[in-house]
Protein backbone atom coordinates (compact mmCIF):
# COMPACT_ATOMS: atom_id res chain seq x y z
CA UNK A 1 0.00 0.00 0.00
CA UNK A 2 1.36 3.98 -0.98
CA UNK A 3 0.44 6.62 1.00
CA UNK A 4 0.79 9.33 -1.00
CA UNK A 5 0.50 13.00 -1.19
CA UNK A 6 2.35 15.76 -3.80
CA UNK A 7 4.95 18.32 -2.62
CA UNK A 8 4.38 21.75 -4.01
CA UNK A 9 5.50 21.36 -7.79
CA UNK A 10 2.38 18.26 -7.68
CA UNK A 11 4.68 15.60 -7.49
CA UNK A 12 3.97 12.57 -5.65
CA UNK A 13 5.85 11.48 -1.92
CA UNK A 14 4.92 8.14 -1.04
CA UNK A 15 5.82 5.50 1.92
CA UNK A 16 4.98 1.68 1.12
CA UNK A 17 2.82 0.74 3.71
CA UNK A 18 2.28 -3.02 4.41
CA UNK A 19 -2.20 -3.67 3.70
CA UNK A 20 -2.06 -4.74 7.62
CA UNK A 21 -1.36 -1.68 8.36
CA UNK A 22 -4.18 0.26 6.63
CA UNK A 23 -6.46 1.53 9.24
CA UNK A 24 -3.84 3.46 10.97
CA UNK A 25 -3.18 5.50 7.26
CA UNK A 26 -7.09 6.51 7.75
CA UNK A 27 -6.73 7.62 11.33
CA UNK A 28 -3.12 9.12 12.70
CA UNK A 29 -1.90 8.66 9.34
CA UNK A 30 1.86 7.99 7.73
CA UNK A 31 4.49 10.27 9.30
CA UNK A 32 7.03 12.11 7.06
CA UNK A 33 9.49 14.33 7.56
CA UNK A 34 7.86 17.48 6.27
CA UNK A 35 11.47 19.31 5.59
CA UNK A 36 12.18 16.09 3.22
CA UNK A 37 9.20 17.36 0.75
CA UNK A 38 9.71 20.84 -1.48
CA UNK A 39 7.16 23.73 -0.21
CA UNK A 40 6.19 22.67 2.69
CA UNK A 41 7.52 24.99 4.65
CA UNK A 42 9.11 23.11 7.39
CA UNK A 43 11.83 23.04 9.21
CA UNK A 44 13.89 19.66 10.50
CA UNK A 45 13.05 20.15 14.45
CA UNK A 46 9.52 20.51 13.34
CA UNK A 47 6.79 18.09 14.42
CA UNK A 48 5.53 15.38 12.25
CA UNK A 49 3.80 15.86 9.08
CA UNK A 50 1.33 13.18 9.11
CA UNK A 51 -0.53 12.19 5.56
CA UNK A 52 -3.81 11.43 6.19
CA UNK A 53 -5.40 9.65 3.75
CA UNK A 54 -8.62 9.75 1.63
CA UNK A 55 -10.31 6.00 1.59
CA UNK A 56 -12.19 7.54 -1.41
CA UNK A 57 -8.53 7.03 -3.42
CA UNK A 58 -7.98 3.88 -2.38
CA UNK A 59 -7.10 2.03 -5.74
CA UNK A 60 -4.84 -0.88 -7.17
CA UNK A 61 -1.72 0.62 -9.20
CA UNK A 62 -2.06 -2.09 -11.68
CA UNK A 63 1.62 -1.60 -13.04
CA UNK A 64 3.24 -2.25 -10.30
CA UNK A 65 1.07 -5.69 -9.20
CA UNK A 66 0.16 -6.23 -5.74
CA UNK A 67 0.31 -2.34 -4.52
CA UNK A 68 -2.38 0.11 -4.26
CA UNK A 69 -2.24 3.49 -3.36
CA UNK A 70 -4.21 6.48 -1.26
CA UNK A 71 -3.90 9.83 -1.79
CA UNK A 72 -3.82 12.15 1.59
CA UNK A 73 -3.76 15.44 2.79
CA UNK A 74 -1.40 16.35 5.39
CA UNK A 75 -1.81 17.37 8.94
CA UNK A 76 0.90 19.06 11.78
CA UNK A 77 -0.37 17.83 15.46
CA UNK A 78 -3.75 17.48 14.18
CA UNK A 79 -4.11 20.65 12.50
CA UNK A 80 -5.02 20.36 8.73
CA UNK A 81 -1.58 21.66 6.85
CA UNK A 82 -1.64 25.09 5.14
CA UNK A 83 0.46 24.42 2.29
CA UNK A 84 -0.44 21.45 1.11
CA UNK A 85 -2.00 22.09 -2.02
CA UNK A 86 -4.89 19.13 -1.30
CA UNK A 87 -5.77 20.95 1.39
CA UNK A 88 -5.81 24.17 -0.45
CA UNK A 89 -8.01 22.37 -2.82
CA UNK A 90 -10.42 20.91 -0.48
CA UNK A 91 -11.21 24.46 0.96
CA UNK A 92 -11.78 25.98 -2.54
CA UNK A 93 -14.23 23.00 -3.30
CA UNK A 94 -15.58 23.69 0.39
CA UNK A 95 -16.46 27.65 -0.97
CA UNK A 96 -18.18 25.97 -3.52
CA UNK A 97 -20.45 23.45 -2.22
CA UNK A 98 -21.25 26.31 0.58
CA UNK A 99 -23.21 27.32 -2.24
CA UNK A 100 -24.32 23.90 -3.64
CA UNK A 101 -21.58 23.98 -6.32
CA UNK A 102 -19.77 21.64 -7.26
CA UNK A 103 -16.44 22.59 -10.15
CA UNK A 104 -16.05 19.62 -12.85
CA UNK A 105 -12.58 19.49 -14.78
CA UNK A 106 -11.58 17.57 -17.79
CA UNK A 107 -7.82 18.02 -17.15
CA UNK A 108 -6.22 17.09 -20.69
CA UNK A 109 -2.40 16.01 -20.11
CA UNK A 110 0.21 16.12 -23.30
CA UNK A 111 3.35 14.39 -22.79
CA UNK A 112 6.09 13.57 -25.21
CA UNK A 113 7.81 9.67 -25.24
CA UNK A 114 11.60 9.73 -25.61
CA UNK A 115 14.31 7.45 -24.90
CA UNK A 116 17.98 9.00 -23.80
CA UNK A 117 20.82 7.13 -24.13
CA UNK A 118 23.97 6.57 -21.71
CA UNK A 119 25.82 9.81 -23.48
CA UNK A 120 22.91 11.61 -22.55
CA UNK A 121 20.71 11.91 -26.17
CA UNK A 122 17.17 12.11 -26.11
CA UNK A 123 15.16 10.73 -29.00
CA UNK A 124 11.72 10.39 -30.08
CA UNK A 125 10.66 6.76 -27.95
CA UNK A 126 10.26 4.92 -31.80
CA UNK A 127 11.96 7.34 -34.50
CA UNK A 128 11.23 5.41 -37.46
CA UNK A 129 9.45 7.86 -38.99
CA UNK A 130 9.64 11.66 -38.27
CA UNK A 131 7.07 13.17 -39.38
CA UNK A 132 6.65 16.38 -40.87
CA UNK A 133 3.15 17.16 -39.58
CA UNK A 134 2.53 14.84 -36.59
CA UNK A 135 -0.67 16.04 -35.59
CA UNK A 136 -3.48 13.25 -35.75
CA UNK A 137 -0.65 10.72 -37.99
CA UNK A 138 -1.68 7.45 -37.95
CA UNK A 139 1.57 6.35 -37.46
CA UNK A 140 2.77 8.47 -35.54
CA UNK A 141 -0.22 6.83 -33.00
CA UNK A 142 1.39 3.62 -34.29
CA UNK A 143 4.98 4.22 -32.74
CA UNK A 144 3.17 5.02 -29.32
CA UNK A 145 0.44 1.85 -28.89
CA UNK A 146 3.10 -0.38 -26.56
CA UNK A 147 2.57 2.79 -24.50
CA UNK A 148 -0.48 3.45 -24.88
CA UNK A 149 -2.11 0.28 -24.86
CA UNK A 150 -0.90 -0.43 -21.33
CA UNK A 151 -1.68 2.82 -19.98
CA UNK A 152 -5.00 2.84 -21.11
CA UNK A 153 -5.72 -0.90 -19.47
CA UNK A 154 -3.86 0.19 -16.80
CA UNK A 155 -6.06 3.50 -16.19
CA UNK A 156 -9.26 1.34 -17.33
CA UNK A 157 -8.94 -1.56 -14.82
CA UNK A 158 -9.10 1.00 -11.96
CA UNK A 159 -12.19 2.69 -13.50
CA UNK A 160 -10.20 5.28 -14.95
CA UNK A 161 -12.33 6.19 -18.01
CA UNK A 162 -9.83 7.04 -20.50
CA UNK A 163 -12.52 7.73 -24.23
CA UNK A 164 -9.36 9.48 -26.44
CA UNK A 165 -5.83 9.19 -27.35
CA UNK A 166 -4.42 11.44 -30.09
CA UNK A 167 -0.58 12.05 -31.88
CA UNK A 168 0.19 15.70 -30.80
CA UNK A 169 1.66 17.96 -33.15
CA UNK A 170 5.65 17.40 -32.37
CA UNK A 171 6.96 13.81 -33.14
CA UNK A 172 6.62 11.53 -30.09
CA UNK A 173 3.83 13.78 -28.71
CA UNK A 174 0.25 12.03 -26.90
CA UNK A 175 -2.52 13.47 -25.34
CA UNK A 176 -4.50 10.80 -23.34
CA UNK A 177 -8.20 11.97 -22.09
CA UNK A 178 -10.36 10.65 -19.38
CA UNK A 179 -13.72 12.05 -18.09
CA UNK A 180 -14.02 14.61 -16.46
CA UNK A 181 -14.94 14.48 -12.32
CA UNK A 182 -15.14 16.33 -9.40
CA UNK A 183 -11.66 19.04 -9.46
CA UNK A 184 -10.51 16.76 -6.69
CA UNK A 185 -11.06 13.88 -8.04
CA UNK A 186 -9.35 14.96 -11.38
CA UNK A 187 -6.68 16.03 -9.87
CA UNK A 188 -5.85 12.97 -7.92
CA UNK A 189 -6.58 11.24 -11.08
CA UNK A 190 -3.92 13.17 -12.41
CA UNK A 191 -1.02 12.06 -10.78
CA UNK A 192 -2.47 8.52 -10.35
CA UNK A 193 -2.14 9.05 -14.57
CA UNK A 194 1.53 10.37 -13.90
CA UNK A 195 2.50 7.47 -11.92
CA UNK A 196 1.42 4.70 -14.36
CA UNK A 197 2.80 6.66 -17.27
CA UNK A 198 6.64 7.23 -15.45
CA UNK A 199 6.29 3.72 -14.39
CA UNK A 200 4.54 1.99 -17.90
CA UNK A 201 7.23 4.26 -19.88
CA UNK A 202 10.16 3.21 -18.05
CA UNK A 203 9.46 -0.58 -18.09
CA UNK A 204 9.69 -0.28 -22.12
CA UNK A 205 13.36 1.76 -21.45
CA UNK A 206 11.67 5.06 -22.34
CA UNK A 207 10.68 8.40 -20.32
CA UNK A 208 7.40 10.21 -20.29
CA UNK A 209 7.88 13.46 -19.93
CA UNK A 210 5.96 16.36 -18.81
CA UNK A 211 8.30 19.29 -19.51
CA UNK A 212 6.06 21.54 -21.10
CA UNK A 213 8.40 22.88 -23.69
CA UNK A 214 11.00 19.79 -24.75
CA UNK A 215 12.18 21.32 -28.38
CA UNK A 216 12.30 24.85 -29.58
CA UNK A 217 10.95 23.56 -32.71
CA UNK A 218 7.92 21.76 -31.84
CA UNK A 219 4.90 22.45 -30.12
CA UNK A 220 4.78 22.38 -25.79
CA UNK A 221 2.93 19.72 -24.02
CA UNK A 222 -0.22 22.00 -22.21
CA UNK A 223 -2.43 20.85 -19.81
CA UNK A 224 -5.89 22.47 -20.49
CA UNK A 225 -8.68 22.53 -18.55
CA UNK A 226 -11.83 22.05 -18.98
CA UNK A 227 -14.58 23.30 -16.49
CA UNK A 228 -17.63 23.91 -15.62
CA UNK A 229 -20.06 24.10 -12.07
CA UNK A 230 -22.82 21.39 -11.60
CA UNK A 231 -25.61 22.25 -9.04
CA UNK A 232 -26.48 20.38 -6.41
CA UNK A 233 -29.00 17.69 -8.65
CA UNK A 234 -26.18 17.59 -11.19
CA UNK A 235 -27.18 19.92 -13.65
CA UNK A 236 -24.61 22.05 -15.47
CA UNK A 237 -25.32 25.47 -14.93
CA UNK A 238 -22.17 27.22 -17.19
CA UNK A 239 -25.11 26.25 -19.50
CA UNK A 240 -27.63 28.12 -21.51
CA UNK A 241 -28.87 27.77 -24.46
CA UNK A 242 -30.27 30.96 -24.58
CA UNK A 243 -27.13 32.45 -24.46
CA UNK A 244 -27.22 35.68 -27.23
CA UNK A 245 -23.92 35.25 -27.70
CA UNK A 246 -24.46 31.94 -28.95
CA UNK A 247 -21.46 30.12 -26.63
CA UNK A 248 -24.20 27.85 -24.76
CA UNK A 249 -22.85 30.05 -21.43
CA UNK A 250 -25.41 31.41 -18.22
CA UNK A 251 -24.43 34.48 -16.83
CA UNK A 252 -23.13 32.77 -13.93
CA UNK A 253 -20.54 31.25 -16.47
CA UNK A 254 -19.75 34.59 -17.62
CA UNK A 255 -19.06 35.92 -14.72
CA UNK A 256 -16.84 33.26 -13.14
CA UNK A 257 -14.74 33.72 -17.01
CA UNK A 258 -14.69 37.06 -15.78
CA UNK A 259 -12.50 36.33 -12.77
CA UNK A 260 -10.01 34.06 -14.15
CA UNK A 261 -9.44 36.96 -17.15
CA UNK A 262 -9.46 39.44 -14.24
CA UNK A 263 -6.79 37.18 -12.61
CA UNK A 264 -5.32 35.83 -16.17
CA UNK A 265 -1.78 37.00 -15.59
CA UNK A 266 -1.34 36.17 -11.56
CA UNK A 267 -2.86 32.85 -12.38
CA UNK A 268 -0.66 31.92 -15.35
CA UNK A 269 2.43 31.70 -12.46
CA UNK A 270 0.63 28.67 -10.62
CA UNK A 271 -0.75 27.25 -14.43
CA UNK A 272 2.46 27.34 -16.17
CA UNK A 273 5.21 26.91 -13.50
CA UNK A 274 8.48 26.53 -15.06
CA UNK A 275 11.50 28.79 -16.54
CA UNK A 276 10.52 26.36 -19.63
CA UNK A 277 6.78 26.90 -19.43
CA UNK A 278 7.27 30.61 -20.93
CA UNK A 279 9.03 29.16 -23.93
CA UNK A 280 5.30 26.80 -24.72
CA UNK A 281 3.94 30.52 -24.10
CA UNK A 282 4.94 32.32 -27.42
CA UNK A 283 3.21 33.78 -30.11
CA UNK A 284 3.63 32.27 -33.32
CA UNK A 285 4.82 29.26 -35.63
CA UNK A 286 7.29 26.72 -35.29
CA UNK A 287 8.65 24.05 -37.79
CA UNK A 288 5.28 22.39 -38.51
CA UNK A 289 2.96 25.18 -38.31
CA UNK A 290 1.23 26.91 -35.24
CA UNK A 291 2.16 26.38 -31.89
CA UNK A 292 -1.40 26.29 -30.84
CA UNK A 293 0.03 28.34 -27.32
CA UNK A 294 -2.72 30.37 -26.09
CA UNK A 295 -0.96 33.49 -25.13
CA UNK A 296 -4.04 36.01 -25.72
CA UNK A 297 -6.06 37.05 -22.72
CA UNK A 298 -9.22 36.76 -24.22
CA UNK A 299 -11.59 34.25 -25.17
CA UNK A 300 -13.75 32.83 -28.21
CA UNK A 301 -15.94 29.97 -29.28
CA UNK A 302 -13.98 27.21 -30.72
CA UNK A 303 -10.66 29.27 -30.61
CA UNK A 304 -7.33 27.83 -29.97
CA UNK A 305 -5.38 31.10 -30.49
CA UNK A 306 -7.21 32.40 -27.29
CA UNK A 307 -6.51 31.87 -23.49
CA UNK A 308 -9.90 30.39 -22.95
CA UNK A 309 -11.95 28.75 -25.42
CA UNK A 310 -15.48 27.80 -25.11
CA UNK A 311 -16.49 24.42 -26.53
CA UNK A 312 -20.28 24.99 -25.97
CA UNK A 313 -21.82 25.22 -22.51
CA UNK A 314 -18.39 24.50 -20.60
CA UNK A 315 -15.17 26.60 -20.40
CA UNK A 316 -11.41 25.08 -21.78
CA UNK A 317 -8.68 27.20 -19.57
CA UNK A 318 -5.56 26.87 -21.94
CA UNK A 319 -2.85 28.55 -20.16
CA UNK A 320 -1.42 25.33 -18.17
CA UNK A 321 0.81 23.22 -18.85
CA UNK A 322 2.01 19.72 -17.52
CA UNK A 323 3.64 20.90 -15.33
CA UNK A 324 1.29 22.08 -13.09
CA UNK A 325 0.25 21.30 -9.57
CA UNK A 326 -3.28 20.22 -10.49
CA UNK A 327 -4.39 20.54 -6.88
CA UNK A 328 -3.08 24.13 -6.76
CA UNK A 329 -3.94 25.23 -10.34
CA UNK A 330 -7.77 23.77 -9.74
CA UNK A 331 -7.51 25.87 -6.39
CA UNK A 332 -6.35 29.03 -8.03
CA UNK A 333 -9.10 28.38 -10.83
CA UNK A 334 -12.12 28.74 -8.40
CA UNK A 335 -10.40 31.48 -6.79
CA UNK A 336 -10.12 33.20 -9.75
CA UNK A 337 -14.10 32.34 -10.98
CA UNK A 338 -15.22 32.77 -7.48
CA UNK A 339 -14.45 36.24 -7.58
CA UNK A 340 -15.86 37.06 -11.09
CA UNK A 341 -19.05 35.42 -9.53
CA UNK A 342 -18.90 37.67 -6.15
CA UNK A 343 -17.97 41.08 -8.41
CA UNK A 344 -20.09 40.29 -11.07
CA UNK A 345 -17.15 40.41 -13.61
CA UNK A 346 -17.85 40.74 -16.95
CA UNK A 347 -15.58 39.43 -19.40
CA UNK A 348 -16.07 41.84 -21.80
CA UNK A 349 -16.91 40.43 -25.99
CA UNK A 350 -15.40 37.47 -27.46
CA UNK A 351 -12.97 37.20 -30.25
CA UNK A 352 -12.86 35.13 -32.91
CA UNK A 353 -10.00 36.06 -34.79
CA UNK A 354 -7.01 34.54 -35.75
CA UNK A 355 -4.92 35.95 -33.22
CA UNK A 356 -1.66 34.02 -34.59
CA UNK A 357 -2.28 36.57 -37.76
CA UNK A 358 -2.48 39.76 -36.30
CA UNK A 359 0.52 42.32 -35.48
CA UNK A 360 0.99 42.99 -31.78
CA UNK A 361 -0.68 46.78 -32.37
CA UNK A 362 -3.74 44.86 -34.19
CA UNK A 363 -4.00 42.91 -30.80
CA UNK A 364 -3.52 45.63 -28.74
CA UNK A 365 -6.16 47.78 -30.70
CA UNK A 366 -8.62 45.17 -30.21
CA UNK A 367 -7.86 45.80 -26.23
CA UNK A 368 -6.26 42.22 -25.48
CA UNK A 369 -3.16 41.65 -23.53
CA UNK A 370 -0.86 39.04 -23.64
CA UNK A 371 0.32 36.77 -20.75
CA UNK A 372 3.55 36.90 -18.62
CA UNK A 373 6.46 36.43 -20.93
CA UNK A 374 8.59 34.91 -18.84
CA UNK A 375 8.42 33.34 -15.13
CA UNK A 376 9.66 36.39 -13.39
CA UNK A 377 6.77 38.30 -15.06
CA UNK A 378 4.14 35.56 -14.06
CA UNK A 379 5.69 35.65 -10.37
CA UNK A 380 5.49 39.75 -9.81
CA UNK A 381 2.08 38.72 -11.50
CA UNK A 382 1.12 36.64 -8.70
CA UNK A 383 2.39 38.41 -5.66
CA UNK A 384 0.71 41.97 -7.18
CA UNK A 385 -2.81 40.15 -7.00
CA UNK A 386 -3.84 40.27 -3.35
CA UNK A 387 -6.60 37.74 -4.21
CA UNK A 388 -4.31 34.15 -4.31
CA UNK A 389 -2.70 35.02 -0.79
CA UNK A 390 -6.20 36.02 0.45
CA UNK A 391 -7.71 32.79 -0.87
CA UNK A 392 -5.24 29.90 -1.41
CA UNK A 393 -3.30 31.52 1.80
CA UNK A 394 -0.50 33.27 2.26
CA UNK A 395 1.48 30.40 3.35
CA UNK A 396 1.08 28.69 0.83
CA UNK A 397 1.47 31.47 -2.16
CA UNK A 398 4.60 32.29 0.00
CA UNK A 399 6.32 29.32 -0.42
CA UNK A 400 5.77 28.76 -3.74
CA UNK A 401 6.53 32.39 -5.09
CA UNK A 402 9.92 31.40 -2.82
CA UNK A 403 10.81 28.58 -4.54
CA UNK A 404 10.15 29.67 -7.94
CA UNK A 405 12.27 33.03 -7.41
CA UNK A 406 14.91 31.23 -6.56
CA UNK A 407 14.60 29.05 -9.82
CA UNK A 408 14.02 31.43 -11.71
CA UNK A 409 16.82 33.68 -10.10
CA UNK A 410 19.29 30.59 -10.45
CA UNK A 411 18.17 29.82 -14.38
CA UNK A 412 18.78 33.66 -14.59
CA UNK A 413 22.25 33.52 -13.78
CA UNK A 414 23.50 30.22 -15.88
CA UNK A 415 25.24 30.99 -18.96
CA UNK A 416 23.88 28.62 -21.58
CA UNK A 417 25.65 26.90 -24.83
CA UNK A 418 23.38 29.27 -26.66
CA UNK A 419 25.23 32.39 -25.16
CA UNK A 420 28.69 30.79 -25.56
CA UNK A 421 28.12 29.90 -29.61
CA UNK A 422 26.23 33.39 -29.48
CA UNK A 423 28.66 36.05 -28.18
CA UNK A 424 32.12 33.73 -28.01
CA UNK A 425 33.78 35.19 -30.75
CA UNK A 426 31.18 37.11 -32.06
CA UNK A 427 32.77 40.71 -31.28
N1 LIG B 1 0.04 21.50 -27.49
C1 LIG B 1 -0.79 22.67 -27.37
C2 LIG B 1 -0.48 23.42 -26.08
O1 LIG B 1 0.64 23.51 -25.73
C3 LIG B 1 -2.28 22.33 -27.45
C4 LIG B 1 -2.77 21.60 -28.65
C5 LIG B 1 -4.26 21.27 -28.49
O2 LIG B 1 -5.08 22.18 -28.62
O3 LIG B 1 -4.56 20.14 -28.12
O4 LIG B 1 -1.33 23.93 -25.40
MG1 LIG C 1 -3.84 18.55 -27.42
MG1 LIG D 1 -7.57 20.92 -25.15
Amino acid sequence: MLAQFVDIHGVAKSKSVPVQHLEGLLSEGAGFAGAGAWGLGMAPHEAEYMVVCDLDTLTLTPWAPGYARMMGTGQVKGEAHAVDTRNVLKRQVERLADRGWTLNTGVEPEFILVRRSADGQVSVFDETDTLAKPAYDYRGLMRGRSFLERITAALQAVGVDVYQIDHEDANGQYEINFKYADALKSADQIILFKMAAAEIAHELGAICSFMPKPRSNATGSGMHIHCSIADADGKNIFHDKTDPRGLGLSKLAYHFLGGVMEHAKALTALLAPTVNSYKRLVVGQNASGTTWAPVFIAYGDNNRTAMVRVPYGRLELRTGDSAMNPYLASAALIAAGLDGVERELDPGEPHNVNFYGLSSGEVADLGVEVLPQTLGQALDALEADELFSRTLGERVVGEFLKIKRAEWGEYCRHVSQWEVERYLSFY
